[in-house]
């Protein structure tokens, strides 16, 4: 039933429930929200009926598990990270019209219906199988409650659903002494029922859909995905679970279990949807119901299953609602050349990223769109980020509006001038203009956002080189009149680049809005009334003074961000690190020719030439000698000095560099890979103390 939707009354936008186990990165941005933002703010723009919604998915095991090894409830847990998320889709402007919970009594009671209509209907199996269950804990245990030796290579840690040692995917029940994860005793096995979602029944209908229904217009990433798990085979899917957290099983024999998160989580759409409606004064049901609205699920690639063959399953068995016209799903996008994580802490979190870079929200939303992993995995670099800035907003897009500013005051106190004659590439040149909203459009009707982004910079681009053509600055001096013209048109452009920006880059719109001052009546300017409207900046109209749109980013910002991860590498690495096996074992005595003492750093210098090496002078109590350190890359000299220190005083001494080190400071490493002094953790140990 692919509808023809040219037109539609409506539109219904939705993006991906963020999880709330966690703050969210760049990747969720441009995978997901930065598009979906774009998408709802430009069909806003161009006069439709829109919502736009989401919300915190806020069930499942892992928020759970989490809980009960924090020590604390599962409430917690999403509280915190609702308000981090919420707070950080503010703070970059995408513009929900509602942003709900999935712990919401509204939610509980439009997933609860859902099922049991399904559950009334027939469309759901049900089935006992053997489960793992905690005696102590009086509980089934969810596949990552569940740790034990992996089959396969061996691996003590292994958890119920996979091996993170092998990758192997595994089934609870295939580990060896499995444990519980909530009380370390050994489950027993118990039988439990379940009901599952047989998705075999759907693949005709799939099939007709998807494979013949959306070929040309869903893009090949995610066509080919559906395609290869519909040419698999579909099988049954369990729609619940024997956990304690999410929402009840509204139906006989459903005492114990919750909805499956994933048959949860995509109503939480419908469920925000209604209590958006409920607020305006609408009714919802037109936009999940009626024929004429369109349907659009922004996710990322790990969600494409759940949006194109589970969720409008799910839709088609209920039978009242409308399936989604498109599913633009991104690839992912990488950080520096690895795959962003959040539990390796690999990533730009954006609450970070908004106390380093102050006011440059629009600055990520330029970047990761013109660099979004929309066809393929891409990789968000800082040297990209800092030329995004560097050459494209402040050197064309920053450049022209400024100059244009900048001219219209200093020549006529900000007064539009009144054209005379235009010339040929003046005509030429609004006639351009004229045209992007229509080439701005078509890339976004598509889902080609990078590419929509690189047509508003050539719009940008346009002004810059009529301007470099023109001279306004050297004409001047000889032609008056002309300059008028030439500032008229240059006006002009900067008025469009003010509507057309707003989808991209919505702070700077706003600024550049305010900047020319077009929210006054009669100059206001709709996106298409870019192509329609005779003069969009009349003469006579004043503006306000310039203002810089963007700064530019300097190398050292750029090396510091690179540091941090290069420290989050470094962390990563001793986290992960295997620690040396026990050595040989000595007797007493190969202990007691270890001559330890306590001492004291009383000079320090760096050795010429010698990036890693100090010259220290310590007394050990007994005198001060000179010891050659290898800590320079941990320590300044000056921060060691008068540090109380273990040292090994009857170690032969030898030559580093031309200077004899007569003995050796006991050091020890921290996560980061920073060397830590071992030293008495008292203070009034005399220098010269043994240790022993
Ligand atoms: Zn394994």
């Amino acid at each position: 039933m692919a509808q023809n939707q040219n037109s539609p009354a409506r539109y219904t936008i939705t993006a991906a429930l963020p999880y709330t186990n966690g703050p969210i990165h760049i990747g969720h941005l441009a995978g997901v929200y930065v598009p979906a933002d774009i998408y709802a703010r430009y069909l806003r723009l161009t006069g439709n009926d829109v919502v736009f919604v989401s919300g915190s998915d806020e069930h499942g095991v892992a928020i759970s598990m989490k809980a009960k090894k924090e020590g604390v409830s599962p409430k917690e847990i999403i509280d915190k990270y609702d308000g981090i998320i919420r707070q950080s889709f503010q703070d970059f402007g995408i513009t929900f019209d509602n942003y709900s919970r999935t712990s919401r009594e509204i939610h509980h009671k439009t997933a609860g219906d859902f099922f049991k209509k399904l559950y009334e209907q027939g469309d759901f199996i049900e089935e006992t199988t053997a489960q793992l269950y905690d005696e102590e804990a009086k509980q089934f245990l969810a596949d990552r409650f569940v740790v034990g030796t992996c089959p396969k290579c061996g691996h003590e840690e292994a958890y119920g659903d996979q091996c993170e040692n092998c990758g192997s995917s595994l089934n609870a029940t295939d580990l060896l002494n499995p444990k519980s994860a909530i009380t370390n005793t050994v489950p027993t096995t118990k039988e439990t029922k379940h009901w599952f979602l047989p998705l075999d029944r759907h693949e005709a209908f799939l099939k007709e859909w998807i494979l013949d229904g959306h070929k040309s217009d869903w893009k090949p990433n995610v066509y080919g995905q559906c395609k290869s798990w519909i040419d698999d085979g579909l099988k049954p899917r369990a729609v619940t679970r024997d956990l304690d957290w999410g929402i009840p099983v509204p139906v006989k024999g459903g005492e114990g279990k919750v909805l499956y998160v994933w048959f949860d989580a995509p109503i939480g759409y419908i469920s925000s949807t209604k209590e958006w409606a409920e607020k305006e004064g609408k009714d919802w049901e037109p936009y999940w119901k009626s024929a004429d609205t369109k349907l659009v699920h922004f996710i990322g690639k790990d969600n494409i299953v759940f949006h194109c063959i589970i969720f409008p399953s799910i839709l088609k068995a209920h039978g009242d609602y409308i399936l989604p016209e498109n599913v633009p799903a991104n690839e992912f996008l990488n950080l520096e050349g690895n795959k962003l994580s959040t539990s390796k802490n690999w990533a730009v979190w954006l609450h970070e990223y908004l106390q380093e870079f102050p006011d440059m929200q629009d600055v990520l939303r330029y970047t990761l769109t013109a660099n979004a992993p929309e066809t393929k995995d891409n990789d968000f670099t800082w040297k990209d980020f800092q030329a995004r800035n560097n050459n494209e907003l402040v050197a064309i897009l920053g450049n022209f509006i400024n100059r244009v500013v900048v001219l219209t005051n200093k020549y006529y106190e900000g007064v539009v001038p009144s054209p005379s004659e235009f010339s040929q590439v003046d005509l030429e040149t609004l006639e351009q203009l004229k045209k992007y909203p229509q080439i701005i459009s078509s890339s976004i009707e598509r889902y080609r956002f990078r590419e929509a982004s690189q047509e508003l910079m050539n719009l940008a681009r346009l002004g810059n080189k009529y301007l470099a053509d023109e001279e306004p600055w050297k004409v001047i001096k000889e032609d008056e009149e002309r300059v008028k013209t030439i500032m008229f048109v240059a006006l002009q452009i900067a008025a469009g680049l003010a509507v057309l920006s707003e989808p991209f880059l919505p702070f700077t719109s706003n600024k550049l809005k305010n900047i020319l001052a077009v929210r006054s009546s009669g100059v206001e300017t709709s996106w298409n009334e870019v192509s329609t409207k005779e003069t969009l900046l009349p003469s006579a109209h004043q503006i306000n003074k310039a203002e810089l749109l963007f700064r530019k980013v300097e190398d050292k910002e750029i090396q510091a961000q690179l540091d941090k991860l290069e420290a989050t590498k470094k962390a990563n690495e001793n986290a992960n690190k295997e620690l040396m096996p026990q050595k040989d074992t000595i007797n007493f005595d190969d202990f007691t020719k270890l001559d330890m003492r306590v001492g004291t750093i009383v000079e320090a210098e760096k050795m010429a030439k010698a990036k890693k090496l100090l010259v220290l002078k310590v007394d050990t109590g007994l005198d001060t000698r000179t010891i050659v350190s290898g800590i320079a890359e941990s320590f300044t000299p000056e921060e060691i000095v008068g540090k109380k220190v273990t040292v090994l005083i009857n170690l032969a001494s030898r030559a580093l560099r031309g200077v004899d080190s007569e003995g050796m400071i006991l050091m020890t490493e921290n996560a980061q890979g920073k060397l830590v002094f071992v030293n008495p953790d008292e203070d009034g140990v005399g220098n010269g103390e043994g240790i022993s």
